[in-house]
């Protein structure tokens, strides 16, 4: 397997065994996530962490137990001087960054690795979108092609192919469907302060109600509505999410399509090596998959859900669908279909912190045979940020 050879100019006086890599946006929703994961797994043993700030540079670079950065203050994440003496650099920093930033590095002659969380270099032809579970063999025919651009997909589309994985691997789903339950965290830290406090404000408007089983439940309700429609703070997601929801997220690309929805059908293909966006070096697997999405925003905090609707190439037996599914990935969980595991296993609350993507209500539809319905939740910052760069670094140092 291809491993990336470290640099051993620079910032590193052991880059020669163990390779500097620089890691932008650490401290954001993202990043805290990765480095907890790195830390649990023991990857900064095997890498020399070299800390950057866009707010902060100078400033004292993080310390955690057993990780020995040589710098120890934080570099200028728009040095592209300093950002070139790296063979890899991990950045979970946002879309805004990656466009300002990479360009210029990349003039500078720099060949290195980037690893990056945002959506922004995610569907260039240049660009593998990483979800080793799913596409290793993809990443493995990129490496040795020599991409350099390795990017996690859109969270939704890599908690689902985690959790549904075995079909799409074995070819068997002809079309699909999702419609999308998806929680604030997806918006970032801010989107998530605001959805709790709009829940505190709409129960302090109605505290002394509440607090009275005798008081009229149509009362509450006229509060709760006068709350939504008067001055919650909504300068996040634009409406009260609060007690509500959102049919829209992400831009309006003027065809009735959400950007969201669009990243459904775009990445999945992506990730699976199918359709048209495939890398240089990446053999084709195939036609693209039609699959569609109707995506909404609900007051879940982390986590996203979606209830699938999927077409499959043949009629298989629900045993043998719930079996694939289980052995598609390692992660992936089948819950039985009924009400008191699906209420348990099956909700944003029973997923958040969890590697594990539960799988359920998995049964025939009316239409015929080959229709299959599925829920499935995942926490969008492990699976669906986190974990596939996470994974993404170990394989290009050579452990995975
Ligand atoms: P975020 O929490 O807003 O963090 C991004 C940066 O904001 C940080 O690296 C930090 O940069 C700066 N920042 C400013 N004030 C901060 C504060 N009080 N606490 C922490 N950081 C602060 O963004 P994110 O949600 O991690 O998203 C990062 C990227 O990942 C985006 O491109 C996003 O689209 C993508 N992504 C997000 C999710 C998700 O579920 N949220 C899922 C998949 C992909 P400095 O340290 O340099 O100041």
């Amino acid at each position: 397997m291809t491993t990336v050879a470290a640099d051993t100019s620079a910032l590193s006086a052991n880059a020669a065994e163990t390779p500097s890599v620089g890691m932008i946006g650490w401290r954001g929703m993202v990043g805290s996530v990765l480095v907890d994961r790195m830390l649990a797994e023991g990857d900064f043993a095997h890498i020399n962490p070299v800390f950057f700030s866009t707010s902060n540079a100078g400033g004292a670079a993080p310390t955690f137990d057993g990780v020995e950065a040589e710098e120890t203050t934080l570099q200028d994440a728009y040095d592209v001087d300093t950002l070139a003496k790296l063979p890899i650099i991990v950045t979970t920093q946002g879309g805004d960054y990656t466009k300002e930033v990479y360009p210029k590095l990349r003039s500078t002659g720099w060949n290195g690795l980037w690893i990056d969380a945002s959506s922004a270099l995610r569907m260039e032809d240049s660009s593998i979108i990483v979800l080793d579970p799913i596409n290793r063999e993809v990443i493995d025919a990129g490496l040795d092609a020599g991409v350099k651009q390795f990017v996690g997909g859109n969270c939704t589309v890599s908690c689902m192919l985690m959790g549904m994985g075995g079909l799409f691997k074995q070819d068997l789903v002809e079309w699909g469907t999702a419609m999308t339950y998806q929680a604030a965290s997806g918006g970032g830290a801010k989107h998530m302060r605001e959805l709790l406090n709009q829940f505190g404000a709409l129960h302090g408007g109605s505290a002394q109600e509440l607090a009275d089983p005798a008081s009229a439940i149509l009362e509450i309700d006229r509060n709760v509505l006068a709350a939504q429609r008067g001055d919650l703070d909504v300068s996040q997601f634009g409406v009260p999410l609060a007690g509500s929801l959102i049919p829209w997220i992400d831009d309006d690309l003027g065809n009735g399509m959400s950007k969201e929805e669009w990243k459904g059908g775009a990445e999945t293909n992506k990730i699976l090596g199918r359709g048209s966006s495939i890398a240089p070096g990446v053999t084709r697997r195939g036609d693209a998959i039609p699959f569609e999405s109707l995506c909404v925003r609900v007051g879940a905090l982390r986590s996203h859900s979606q209830a699938l609707t999927l077409k499959l190439r043949e009629d298989i037996p629900v045993d043998e669908i719930e079996q694939i599914i289980a052995e598609g990935t390692d992660w992936a969980n089948v819950v039985p279909n009924e009400k008191s595991a699906t209420m348990e296993q099956l909700t944003p609350v029973a997923a958040t912190g969890e590697l594990s993507i539960p799988v359920g209500r998995i049964r025939k539809l009316e239409m015929g045979p080959e229709y299959i319905s599925a829920f499935t939740v995942g926490d969008q910052l492990l699976w669906g940020a986190a974990e596939p760069l996470r994974r993404m670094l170990a394989i290009a140092v050579g452990r995975l």
